[in-house]
């Protein structure tokens, strides 16, 4: 098997690396270090968790070894879709370039152009950047791009997603016909074949599995749900959400919950701390100081449950998440094997737990065709749930919560006072624009750019509910099992395991681990 030490790269590099403690390349890495290393162009289909980022900037590092950057003149450019992403590709630079001389300037929103100037000025080797902040100092002619020698494209189906392949074409343009390409992408759309068939040159395709449908470790589940009232929806999935994290018990030590809408993000995130639970949300309204500061937070285990939506949580390499829970259906089924690539990593056991309503059907349709298996259905722990008494229909499961006035003076229905008590705060109401994550840049360079230079709104997003409410019946779990791939003993346990607080009606999916316990 190929070592590091086996591929030519640069004594400091090989010496950085070690201190990782890693000494074989993954696949990715096996194959397009060698060819970069050689100047070839490398067109990488890979995902993020597969190892990519030192696919890239290790022989970057080698190739960069010798030389020296002019003042605005950087003479290497990775461009990442996010903040967070390119800030991440910046701490891989800084790691595996600490025995160099290498610098780097990392050009992102939400940080003082200034400050970036100044860098830029001083002259740079790495330039690691958002597509929109990088023409926004082009266009102030801070920056001249004429010496780049490697440009990286990292993440170019995202890029895509997020309507950046204009201006990625842009950038492409800018720099000198003779440039070295290292690109990458989880998938190929007729898009993305089109921009690497103008722009890269010969070059060596490399295709690793995708880490995430391939992925064993990663047990998934979905339970199919309808509410029992339209206007209760958002209240009931919340309910549903508390009741599934509660289930997996002490194998969820952490959790990254995916919402579709930014409004969802800050509604859930809300509501999880109303009931007790330590959740913040991560979008891309909000402002990056809090953004890094919340990341930062989840990363040191200071905090347990991060709300996010799918651009602010996108490649983000956080290793040890035991579960991801889907509140939605991602519209795009690639976001969904991007979601659940964010637990099971680096070896690590991990679970992926998805709601589904009746009109995301067509939606988990897609991405069970993607992923080519069919994603096991787990029971709603709530069906069996006796109501508490002399209550029908109980919403915050935490009937203390509740006011403790009495029925008969109120026309309101007993449950809808919960609702307004319990979540009133998080108002349900969506706003009109209330797209999925992202923002359109906005064309034209200079024109005042979003402030989320990383994120774009998805134009072909699908906002308003489908009319499709056709009654889903859940799938019994248990005869499901037979499909349920590497379920690894779940189902397996009986009720002897009973479940706190749910009485003596506990179903068998409640009671049971829902799969090993994650370590670490
Ligand atoms: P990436 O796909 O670049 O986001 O990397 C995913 C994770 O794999 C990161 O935590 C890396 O530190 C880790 N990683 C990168 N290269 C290796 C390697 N050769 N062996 C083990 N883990 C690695």
């Amino acid at each position: 098997m190929t070592k590091f030490t086996d591929l030519n790269l640069d004594k400091k590099v090989l010496k950085a690396i070690a201190e990782t403690g890693y000494d074989t390349p993954t696949p990715i890495q096996a194959g397009a270090i060698a060819p970069a290393l050689e100047g070839k162009d490398v067109l990488g289909i890979a995902q993020t968790g597969t190892g990519k980022t030192a696919a890239f900037t290790l022989p970057m590092i080698t190739l960069l070894g010798r030389g020296r950057a002019r003042a605005r003149m950087p003479r290497s450019l990775v461009l990442a879709p996010t903040r967070e992403l390119a800030a991440q590709v910046a701490e891989n630079f800084d790691a595996y370039a600490k025995y160099t001389k290498l610098t780097k300037a990392l050009l992102i929103g939400g940080v003082s152009f200034k400050e970036q100037d100044l860098l830029i000025d001083k002259g740079v080797d790495v330039l690691i950047a958002t597509p929109g902040r990088l023409l926004d100092h082009f266009s102030r002619g801070k920056l001249i791009l004429s010496d780049v020698k490697i440009m990286v494209v990292d993440e170019a189906d995202r890029m895509l997603d997020m309507g950046f392949i204009p201006d990625i074409e842009e950038i492409f343009k800018k720099t000198p016909f003779t440039r070295q390409t290292l690109f990458f992408s989880a998938t190929m759309a007729p898009e993305i074949e089109r921009i690497t068939n103008t722009f890269l040159s010969a070059p060596v395709k490399i295709e690793v599995a995708r880490a995430a449908t391939t992925s064993e470790n990663i047990k998934q589940g979905v339970v199919m749900f309808k509410a029992s009232r339209k206007d209760r929806e958002g209240t009931e999935k919340r309910k549903l959400l508390r009741a599934l994290i509660e289930a997996e018990g002490e194998a969820c030590t952490n959790a990254i919950i995916f919402c579709n809408r930014k409004s969802d993000v800050d509604i859930v995130a809300k509501s999880l701390k109303k009931y007790g639970m330590d959740a913040a949300p991560i979008h891309g309204d909000l402002d990056q100081s809090h953004r890094t500061k919340t990341l930062d937070q989840f990363r040191d285990g200071s905090l347990k449950f991060l709300v996010a939506s799918d651009v602010a949580a996108r490649g983000l390499d956080i290793p040890a998440v035991s579960h991801v829970f889907n509140f939605d259906v991602p519209s795009h089924a690639e976001d969904y094997v991007h979601r659940i690539g964010r637990t099971g990593r680096a070896g690590r056991k991990g679970a992926a737990i998805m709601i589904c309503n009746p009109r995301d059907e067509k939606n988990f349709e897609d991405v069970e065709r993607l992923v080519k298996m069919e994603v096991p259905r787990l029971d709603n722990p709530l069906d069996n749930r006796p109501a508490p008494t002399g209550q029908q229909d109980d919403d915050g499961s935490k009937v203390e919560d509740k006011p403790k006035r009495s029925r008969s003076r109120s026309r309101k229905p007993r449950e809808d006072q919960a609702d307004a008590k319990t979540e009133q705060p998080v108002a349900e109401a969506k706003p009109k624009n209330d797209k999925p994550e992202g923002e359109k840049p906005q064309r034209g360079r200079g024109r005042g750019r979003g402030k989320q230079d990383g994120e774009k709104q998805d134009a072909k997003a699908d906002d308003a509910p489908k009319q499709d409410e056709r009654q889903q019946q859940p799938r019994n779990h248990d005869n499901n099992r037979d499909n349920n791939r590497g379920r690894g003993g779940r189902g397996r346990g009986g009720n002897d395991n009973k479940v706190v607080g749910l009485g003596d009606d506990t179903p068998a999916f409640i009671a049971l681990s829902f799969a090993e316990r994650p370590k670490g």
